[in-house]
């Protein structure tokens, strides 16, 4: 992006002399300068160049009430003065965070009454790793140690995290998975199902658990985590087989099950957690982004009660985070959960919102690069294609890039996965808004098809 603003081209400058961004190519990143972002209100996002763009993505999938909520600033700048800091290490507590821990048990589901803290996701799934393991240990079966991941999940980019999750781009760099993580199949009829319908598909990408199950030895086996719907995957809505068939298996084999509820969790379903709208029973469950709305930093672990009784007998848990339960974010968080249940966010996306934005996504269905349109609550996915009806890609042209270029340009964010298109807008989102997402999209998807063709 070349710039006649010096504003910008400075901020650019400090980028490519200082800054090294994540998930990025840095060298490419030099070449094009980053798009600075500067200002944002409910659903959109100002950049240096005045430009004005619909966030389809509430950053990344965690600003659930939207920007400039006065009421979440205040509330850190009200914390900050009182108590900026302390830690939990030292039998202390202060308390945001007792508040904090027992607002979230109201909101999760029945037995789920225990939280631990951490400053992110990806540490959430560190403490989860750590748990399940520690909790066997207690148990007198040590040997349960192999946590069961999905290809394509995303978990988080800390060593623990990016071993969990199934990116293999990630996986690449850094000697990853760590021992003791293993990975099945994923849900995703529409690349991966073949000549199966997707019902028969989704009981045989559960059954795949089974029999790795049956392949380590449930005696080896620690826990399944899996995301209720893969958010950074590409939004891949699993059929509608897919998680009784799971649940079934869960029940025969004696293994915990943890829930990443990090995208799925604070409303985006339509229900308070993913575990809800698709009525699991999980043993953990990680939260971050939408716990905050993005605000600022946090994330955490919440636990069932029967394994809290466990690790209750096994003395010192030797873990934790010197940000664990901050007392600022856990202020933040709190006001955050707050405006969710006082608004009736959740309630309304359930009744308006969702259904209105899955029927207008579901329009763009005619177009000729669309070969399917899927979503559930605030979550959608767009796939491009050559030919509607084998599902065939264009190869090696980057299509989703393409088409993401032409929506940052045209003031929508949406994203790319590979040739998937997604989005996940603030919870807050209008019909109008979705109009305007709608029609913008659509747009995009037009210039993307003109440039194909040239
Ligand atoms: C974003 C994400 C994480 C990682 O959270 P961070 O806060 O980035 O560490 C973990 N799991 C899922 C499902 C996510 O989407």
């Amino acid at each position: 992006m070349t710039s006649n603003n010096p504003q910008t081209r400075e901020w650019q400058a400090l980028s490519n002399d200082h800054h090294l961004a994540p998930f990025s190519d840095f060298k490419q990143l030099k070449e094009k300068g980053p798009r600075i972002i500067t200002s944002a209100k409910g659903v959109y996002l100002w950049d240096s160049e005045g430009n004005k763009i619909l966030d389809g993505m509430a950053g990344l999938w965690c600003v659930a009430i939207g920007y400039g909520r006065d009421e979440l600033a205040d509330a850190a700048s009200k914390q900050m003065r009182e108590l900026p800091y302390y830690n939990l290490f030292f039998q202390t507590a202060h308390p945001p965070v007792l508040e904090l821990a027992k607002a979230i048990a109201d909101i999760a589901p029945e037995g789920m009454n225990h939280v631990f803290f951490t400053g992110s996701g990806s540490e959430g799934n560190d403490t989860m790793l750590r748990m399940v393991r520690h909790y066997w240990a207690i148990k007198g079966q040590p040997n349960k140690k192999v946590i069961i991941s999905r290809k394509n999940g995303y978990h988080g980019s800390t060593v623990a995290g990016a071993s969990l999750g199934g990116m293999t781009y990630m996986h690449e760099q850094g000697d990853l998975p760590i021992p003791g993580i293993v990975h099945i199949a994923q849900p995703y009829w529409f690349a991966e199902g073949g000549d199966m319908t997707p019902e028969e598909f989704g009981v045989w990408a559960a059954n795949q658990l089974e029999e790795k199950i049956l392949e380590i030895g449930v005696d080896n086996v620690g826990a399944f985590i899996a995301e209720p719907i893969q958010g950074a995957g590409g939004v891949i809505i699993p059929p509608e087989t897919y998680w009784p068939r799971i649940k079934e298996i869960l029940a025969k084999y004696d293994i915990l099950f943890v829930a990443d509820e990090v995208i799925c969790g604070f409303g985006r379903t339509g229900e308070w957690f993913g575990s809800d709208f698709y009525d699991l029973k999980p043993d953990m469950m990680t939260i971050a982004k939408g716990l905050t709305s993005g605000y600022i930093p946090m994330g955490g672990l919440i636990v069932r009660d029967e394994v809290v009784a466990v690790l209750n007998e096994g003395g010192d848990f030797n873990h934790g985070f010197t940000y664990s339960g901050h007392p600022v974010a856990a202020a933040v968080a709190l006001e955050n959960i707050r405006i969710i249940r006082d608004e009736k966010i959740i309630e309304h996306v359930h009744a308006e919102t969702a259904p209105y934005l899955q029927s207008r996504l579901r329009e763009l269905n005619d177009h000729p690069l669309v070969g399917e349109v899927r979503g559930v609550g605030l979550l959608g996915a767009i796939e491009l294609v050559q030919d509607k009806a084998t599902r065939k890609r264009y190869e090696g042209k980057g299509v989703g890039m393409i088409c993401r270029t032409f929506c940052f340009d045209n003031g929508l964010i949406m994203r790319a996965v590979g040739d998937t298109m997604i989005i996940a807008p603030p919870l807050v989102i209008t019909k109008a808004e979705i109009d305007e997402l709608v029609t913008k999209a659509r747009k995009c998807l037009d210039l993307t098809l003109s440039a194909l063709q040239a």
